[in-house]
């Protein structure tokens, strides 16, 4: 945890941090930028101002994007200030009340949440449309429902990974898991799935529940402390982020975890095989957390795609900010569509569960693939 008076105190308010902001970008307000944030923040915590719900809005209409982050030349711990205001702002947030208590008691017991789930869905959808809540498609299985082991199907393998599998994929996208696996074994890695994963925590800490994001820290230190790996991999770039950064700033220990697109860029065994002209779309905390760029784009080249630029942005689902802040999240949205739309692809490519999730809404969802999937497609073809 950082000090976080002596982190506002380095904020030298100077600006340059707002032109990288998606949010600033769409409102052009000093609330909706990182500079009035990181005021706002000060004001809250020196006692100048009382903690409200308009600060709380403020705070909690930030994406958690890291796009302002290597802009400050002070260097202030952006992110990191607005998680702990995130924190400090909570008993005043009664706007997002519901939603905590949600993700917080699904969260305690997930598989039996989703099996509950599945069960209600059809009769509570309305109602969580009404309440602004997730209604999030649920798959008939898990992937760890699927089995823990997966070895090549020769029975030799040169290496073993372990698949952190984060709930997004667990829950609601098993598909690229399995794809994952194939890809893996095709390459001639045995594949472990840890019995005792839980959530990675990132959707406490986004929703300012600190102390619960680091109780899912410690649990899963505990879990993946021992296995013996080449690595550990995860799709999704924020549960990679989250293992790797978050937990050192939480528990002061990290977990040295890879998404895909990490693992796969050092390897051989691609062949140009596919022919199509491809739209890649980056996740923030791929593009900022894990500074990719080039990587996924070369991978799709090395499959034989032709990559077009769509230039990059914010899918505008940021975890609950698409539920709490709809109209930017879906002008966000827009944006991307539209770039794709113009941009003449006939795929568009990702490389997270929860973009590929969001895109699909206003992209045909027959068009959009997880990086995992083109690689198998062009691997195992
Ligand atoms: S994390 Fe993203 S949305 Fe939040 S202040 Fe920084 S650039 Fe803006
Ligand atoms: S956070 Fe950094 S870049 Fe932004 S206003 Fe403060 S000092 Fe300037």
């Amino acid at each position: 945890m950082i000090d976080l008076q002596k982190e506002l105190n380095r904020c030298i308010l100077c600006g340059s941090c707002k032109a990288f902001c998606p949010t600033h970008l769409l409102k052009h307000t000093e609330p909706f930028g990182p500079r009035g944030r990181m005021r706002l923040i000060q004001a809250i915590h020196a006692g100048e101002l009382p903690p409200s719900q308009a600060a709380a809005d403020r705070v909690f209409s930030c994406l958690l994007c890291g796009a302002c982050l290597k802009q400050c030349s002070a260097g202030v711990d952006i992110m990191e200030a607005l998680y702990q205001a995130r924190g400090l702002l909570r008993a005043a947030d009664s706007k997002g009340r519901t939603l905590r208590w949600t993700i917080k008691a699904a969260l305690k017991r997930p598989d039996l949440s989703s099996r509950l789930y599945r069960l209600i869905r059809p009769v509570v959808r309305p109602l969580l449309h009404r309440m602004g809540l997730p209604d999030t498609p649920l798959q008939g299985y898990t992937l760890r429902e699927t089995g823990t082991v997966f070895s090549p199907p020769d029975g030799i393998s040169k290496g073993r990974v372990v698949l952190f599998t984060g709930c997004s994929v667990n829950y609601i996208h098993p598909h690229l898991g399995e794809s994952l696996i194939r890809v893996m074994n095709a390459l001639g890695y045995e594949v472990v799935l840890p019995k005792r994963e839980v959530c990675c925590g990132a959707p406490l800490r986004g929703l300012g529940l600190i102390d619960e994001a680091r109780g899912f820290a410690y649990r899963n230190l505990e879990a993946l402390r021992g296995l013996k790996a080449d690595a550990l991999i995860s799709l999704c770039p924020t549960c990679v982020v989250t293992l790797k950064e978050g937990y050192r700033r939480m528990t002061g220990e990290g977990i040295d975890a890879v998404d895909a697109v990490g693992f796969l860029s050092g390897r051989t065994g691609l062949g140009a095989v596919l022919d199509a002209k491809a739209a890649y779309h980056d996740p923030c905390h791929a593009l900022y957390g894990l500074d990719q760029y080039d990587e996924p784009r070369d991978l799709l080249k090395r499959v034989g795609l032709d990559v077009v630029d769509i230039g990059t942005g914010c899918c505008g689902l940021a975890g609950t900010f698409s539920l709490r802040f709809k109209a930017l999240s879906e002008e966000m949205l827009r944006e991307r569509a539209g770039g794709f739309g113009d941009s003449g692809a006939e795929i568009m490519v990702t490389s997270c569960p929860g973009c590929l999730f969001q895109l699909s809404k206003a992209v045909p969802p027959e068009k959009v693939f997880h990086l995992i999937e083109v690689v198998e497609e062009a691997l195992l073809r």
